[in-house]
């Protein structure tokens, strides 16, 4: 009985990690990337220590890509509470751990040699990966699982043509052609 119950546990708390990863890197990080500009304004923003904005900062834009970028993790949670609700929580605390933890090399800390040997199998975001995607917003996505990273650029790739980017090449060629009689 308890042994059932800890295995529904874990597998809520799995799919909350895993679905939700999915649900905020396909339905969240990479439209910020594509379309909008919230998310590249606070958690790309250079002029800052980005362990100032996806930890400490109580700025109300930092703070809404956070509320929104967390918000798929909320809604897998509250889709499997009925499976193990403590489950579920815990799935959401370590998410939030993942959080902090991933930002962590702009203090300056290094991911012991063990646990990147340990990690690096089961393709967690290492903080040294998530600091990757600060230096080039083109590469890295997955908050915690670097699996999503391929898709989530193969994806990019192909919307590429949709993108505020190259709508505002394409505006800035239009303004550089002289006007025509
Ligand atoms: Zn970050
Ligand atoms: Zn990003």
């Amino acid at each position: 009985m308890i042994l059932s119950q800890i295995g529904y546990g874990v597998s809520a708390a799995a799919i909350v990690l895993i679905v939700g990863d999915f649900a905020s890197t396909f339905f969240y990080h990479v439209p910020q990337h594509l379309w909008f500009t919230l998310h590249l304004r606070t958690h790309h923003d250079k002029k800052r220590s980005y362990w100032d904005h996806a930890v400490i900062s109580k700025d109300p834009s930092v703070l809404l890509d956070g509320i929104l970028g967390a918000l798929p993790y909320l809604l897998i949670a509250a889709s499997v509470l009925w499976l193990s609700w403590p489950g579920a929580i815990a799935g959401l605390a370590l998410g939030q751990l993942h959080v902090w933890w991933r930002h962590t090399t702009d203090l300056g800390w290094r991911t012991p040699g063990w646990v990147i040997s340990l990690l690096r199998p089961l393709s967690i975001v290492l903080p040294e990966d998530h600091d990757g995607h600060h230096r080039n917003p083109d590469v890295e996505f997955g908050d915690i699982f670097r699996f999503y990273d391929a898709p989530a650029r193969a994806l990019m790739a192909k919307l590429a043509p949709t993108s505020r980017k190259m709508r505002n090449a394409a505006l800035r060629r239009l303004k550089r052609q002289p006007a025509r009689i």
